[in-house]
């Protein structure tokens, strides 16, 4: 069986969870946990890029950061955040891998109040190779327009990565592949573009790169990485509030995130794109900074 089908409580290895690396199989919480009923629950999602977790204190900041939109401090300094994330990939002796470090509130107590219970951590690796090559990659992803909207920030903490935002990203993404896309594209309560359900959005538009003001989605790592690469290349970044109909006006069109890195769309809705110049520089560029390709071979 490929290691990518074997269910997630059954691998091997161990997990950090609690300041303790346990083995995998018992890094286990019980049913009547508060982040599991009531997804008092934040997390990460990062990379392990050549063995070193790529932007790894920028993602503990965001953790500990989400935690407190949530109401509650992790017990832990970011100083040993990042050891606990280091300590895990050396265990699991992972060169290209997968960092999910998450933060919950425990089963002390149950009810929508939730003062005396206590927060919890754990930090899983999985090995996760880059499985696209450069030209499966830009062949781009297909992205079916979502009727689940990104709600407000007095609706949801929308500044968190917090479990909870995620419910109506699964039911948008399983209704784009039940349609036969790739995944959903949504836009926000007031109908301008947001993201993916998992990534960040990007439009070149006349040789600039415009992409949405996060003001109620995550401001993604690889989003501001991204902005700063192309910003190294002279391209202007603009970013402001985008309309779904000025996807008509975008020559090429490319998502960003830890899972997706940059990755072309070539549709969204009845709206098509062919990944270009601009794209395939910033996927190069983006190569180049996780060590995956050299400087001077350039993919444009
Ligand atoms: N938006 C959402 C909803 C995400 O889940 C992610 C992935 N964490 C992103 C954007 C991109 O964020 P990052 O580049 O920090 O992975």
């Amino acid at each position: 069986m490929a290691s990518s089908s074997i269910p997630f409580d059954q691998r091997d290895g161990v997990i950090w969870m609690d300041g303790k690396l346990v083995p995998w199989r018992e890094a286990n919480i019980h049913v009547l946990t508060h982040g599991l009923h009531y997804a008092s629950s934040v997390f990460e999602g990062e990379r392990v890029y050549g063995g070193k977790i790529f932007k790894l204190r920028e993602h503990t900041e965001r953790l500990i950061k989400s935690g407190r939109i949530l109401g509650f401090e992790i017990p832990w300094t970011a100083d040993q955040i990042d050891d606990a994330c280091n300590a895990v990939v050396k265990a699991q002796k992972i060169t290209d891998g997968y960092v999910r470090p998450i933060a919950w509130r425990g089963p002390e107590q149950m009810g929508v109040s939730a003062q005396e219970t206590r927060i919890h951590m754990a930090v899983a690796v999985w090995e996760w190779p880059s499985y696209f090559s450069p030209e499966a990659r830009l062949k781009g992803l297909r992205m079916m327009i979502s009727p689940w909207a990104r709600p407000a920030p007095n609706t949801a903490p929308v500044h968190a990565k917090a479990s909870g935002l995620y419910m109506i990203c699964t039911i948008a993404k399983h209704a784009a592949e039940a349609a036969g896309y790739d995944d959903a594209f949504m836009l926000d309560y007031r109908g301008q573009i947001a993201e993916g359900t998992g990534c960040n959005v990007f439009l070149v538009v006349d040789g600039e790169l415009h992409t949405p003001t996060p003001d109620c989605f995550l401001d993604g790592i690889t989003r501001q990485v991204v902005m700063e690469l192309a910003r190294k290349r002279g391209i202007k970044v603009v970013e402001r509030a985008i309309w779904p109909k000025e996807l008509e006006a975008a020559d090429e069109v490319f998502i960003t995130g830890t899972a997706a890195e940059v990755t072309p769309v070539s549709q969204i809705g009845n709206y098509r794109f062919t990944p270009g110049k601009i794209t395939k520089l910033l996927m190069h560029d983006f190569d180049v900074l996780v060590g995956r390709a050299r400087a001077e071979a350039s993919a444009a």
